[in-house]
């Protein structure tokens, strides 16, 4: 593995993200195009874009769900662009999509012991009956699941087929999830997509005590009122490149963003 961390002007112990000339190609598209980002610990850093600008590609780059044409991917200082996405999971990151995978036969509670990480997929059955043969590790995953069940107020949804919840009450079970690796960086690919709003306020809220607990978050973020709330700074995306970055402000007065969503 090669390190080609270039001497950017923040030390390594504050960047939790960075990608060093990313490329995607599908066919002749280019989805991905030269992307190099940082994201420093302890923000919550938006990502908008039009449709089409790449940005879902780019999670699915930097989470591993897809292979890199080129570049780099480094967690912590530490390179994980050939890492599978479990051990990128292992090395602090998370995602969730934008259209969670809902887990067939499984209910919340099974779903949040699954996320733990925890090898539990075969043996999730006999946890549930062994009664006193439950190992130390298999009672505190399942009480770590019951705290972020509490935490994102679905507790009452922990016997729950997962294919039964609504499309809010999934992305809210995907948050939860998400925690259970206790990630350095969670990136959310359109976290209120879909969302009536006051699941959608309640999502803010969650997001923002996370990250006042220290949390760093990445969001892609369709609804421009929630991510100029939230975020900041902004990453415009468009066309698969980097269009500027900026504080809220700076990204609402850009004649570049506005050209970029009116163009479209
Ligand atoms: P965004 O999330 O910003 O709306 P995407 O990353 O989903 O954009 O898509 C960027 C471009 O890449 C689009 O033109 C899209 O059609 C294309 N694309 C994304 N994923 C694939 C794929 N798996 N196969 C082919 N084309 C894709
Ligand atoms: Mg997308």
């Amino acid at each position: 593995m090669s390190d080609t961390y270039e001497g950017a002007a923040l030390g390594k112990d504050d960047v939790v993200l960075r990608t060093n000339g990313l490329e995607k190609a599908f066919g002749g598209l280019v989805a991905t195009d030269d992307v190099s980002i940082e994201v420093e610990r302890g923000t919550i850093t938006g990502m908008i874009g039009p449709n089409g600008a790449g940005k879902s590609t780019l999670f699915n780059l930097i989470s591993g769900f897809y292979d890199e044409d080129a570049g780099h991917v480094f967690v912590n200082g530490e390179e994980v662009t050939d890492m599978p996405t479990h051990e990128r999971a292992n090395a602090g990151l998370v995602r969730t999509f934008q259209t969670p995978r809902r887990l067939e036969g499984m209910s919340v509670r099974e779903a949040m012991l699954v996320g733990a990480g925890s090898q539990l997929g075969e043996s999730i059955i006999p946890l549930f009956f062994r009664g006193s043969d439950v190992t130390q590790q298999e009672r505190e995953n399942l009480e770590r699941a019951e705290e972020l069940l509490e935490r994102f107020e679905i507790s009452h949804l922990i016997d729950q087929p997962s294919t039964d919840l609504s499309g809010g009450q999934m992305k809210l079970v995907e948050l939860a999830r998400a925690f259970t690796t206790d990630p350095d960086i969670l990136l959310l690919d359109e976290p209120v997509a879909g969302v009536n709003p006051t699941l959608a306020n309640d999502i803010k809220r969650f997001i923002r005590e996370l990250n006042e607990e220290g949390q760093t978050f990445l969001i892609i973020e369709h609804d421009m009122p929630f991510i100029m709330d939230l975020a900041d700074p902004i990453i415009v995306l468009d066309q698969g490149r980097v269009l500027m970055e900026g504080t809220p402000e700076e990204v609402r007065n850009d004649e570049r963003v506005i050209e970029a969503y009116l163009g479209g």
